[in-house]
């Protein structure tokens, strides 16, 4: 063999006794076959053998699997982020003609992609007050699919599961929730008879910021190779690389979301005491709406809540938040470092009205020490009184 041939082949390797505690990176798009039959047959090999990258490596079995687990489900899909996980999970049960319902207070992109693309396929997007049961039940008749969120985006409401699980079968309708906030962790839907799970393992299951993944879960196996043929149509495969991050988060994930959702209480019930401080969104925070649900249904919290302040300072939330230097501003949760999100909640809601001040402060608790968030917080709510004098000073 001459040395550019030479150069190019993969010499052998005994994996023998080659039993490793972490999980390799297998990044390939062709598998090798042994023989021409076996490739001209390669189709049934299953949705488990091995055929092309796209259709997964065992790096992906291995993530798809452990999810699989944590879910108490029968098969688990990889998507490129949380909103393809939402998006697939709906593509996989709706078609033209059919009718889905999503509560108000689902995640923005996702309520985007509802109102934009769903009509063009054909299908009709509704949205439901999360937390009134009745209303739900007289708007289900006819529809293909009830999507759920609990707690929902930005404020936090917590939908009763089982009696919406209960609701959907009464009217011959599927169900589908974003666990992203709880993560399997600490809430999974599939328990409750949901026949499909999302969650964004950009969050909590990879932990450090650094990556986006979704994956979608059913309870039901047949769905679930739908699931997997549909997505290998469309083209939908994520990195093994990323892959192997979230493998290596998801052995810290318990460890992490205790500890950041200790933290939140903390400065959830401190923050609650605070001057200008109108009410503070978080289902594990005692007296906050759906802290019933939560006792009911969840075995533990993530650290995101949102803070709603009251008029006074609600115009001047902006600005004093630039006071903040240990809390970064930017989207998204479930990472080691604290985040702040002032989010307006008007333009996300259709049916249901919002009542307080446009912007709500959504908080990602991360793993800091306490103290140095709560001095943080202060610099800030400071600052916001140092704006509320301002104003109170050039109005008179
Ligand atoms: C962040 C988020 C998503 C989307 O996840 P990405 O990976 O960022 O696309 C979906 N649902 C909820 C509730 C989220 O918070």
């Amino acid at each position: 063999m001459r040395e550019e041939t030479l150069s190019l082949e993969r010499v052998p390797v005994s994996t023998e006794g080659y039993d490793a505690l972490t999980v390799p990176v297998h990044r390939a798009s062709t598998i090798r076959y042994a023989d021409a039959e076996s490739f001209a047959c390669r189709a049934e090999r299953g949705a488990d053998g091995y055929v092309y990258g796209l259709y997964g490596t065992p790096t992906h079995r291995y993530l798809e699997g452990k999810i699989t687990a944590m879910q108490r489900g029968a098969r688990s899909v990889l998507l490129p982020s949380g909103q393809a996980a939402n998006v697939c999970a709906m593509l996989a049960v709706l078609k033209a003609g059919d009718r889905v319902l999503l509560p108000d207070n689902c995640y923005g992109p996702t309520r985007d992609f509802a109102q934009t693309d769903l009509p063009g396929l054909g299908i009709t997007a509704e949205f439901y007050d999360p937390t009134d049961l009745a209303a739900l039940e007289r708007q289900v008749p006819g529809a293909r699919l009830i999507w759920a969120e609990s707690p929902g985006s930005l404020t936090l409401e917590m939908q009763d599961i089982p009696a919406i699980v209960a609701i959907a079968r009464r009217h011959g309708a599927l169900t589908g929730c974003d666990n992203t906030w709880a993560s399997p962790l600490n809430f999974r839907p599939l328990e409750h008879g949901v026949d499909l799970v999302a969650e964004a393992l950009s969050k909590h299951f990879g932990g450090h910021s650094d990556l986006l993944m979704g994956s979608v879960t059913v309870a039901d196996p047949a769905l679930g190779l739908r699931l997997k043929a549909q997505m290998g149509r469309y083209g939908i495969g994520v990195s093994p690389d990323d892959v192997a991050l979230v493998m290596r988060g998801i052995e810290t994930m318990a460890l992490r979301m205790t500890r950041a959702a200790a933290t939140a209480l903390e400065l959830a019930e401190w923050l609650a005491g605070q001057p200008h401080v109108a009410r503070v969104l978080y289902p594990a925070l005692p007296g906050s709406p759906g802290h019933d649900l939560w006792t009911r249904d969840f075995r533990g919290a993530s650290g995101l809540f949102s803070v709603v302040f009251d008029d006074a300072a609600a115009p001047h939330i902006l600005p004093a938040l630039d006071a903040l230097r240990v809390i970064s501003i930017g989207a998204s949760f479930g990472g080691t470092r604290s985040l702040a999100a002032p989010s307006a909640v008007p333009p996300l809601r259709s049916a249901t009205r919002w009542t307080g001040p446009e912007f709500v402060l959504r908080l990602s608790i991360g793993l800091e020490a306490p103290e140095d968030l709560k001095e943080d917080l202060a610099r800030f709510l400071a600052a916001a009184e140092t704006c509320i004098a301002a104003a109170r000073i050039k109005k008179s």
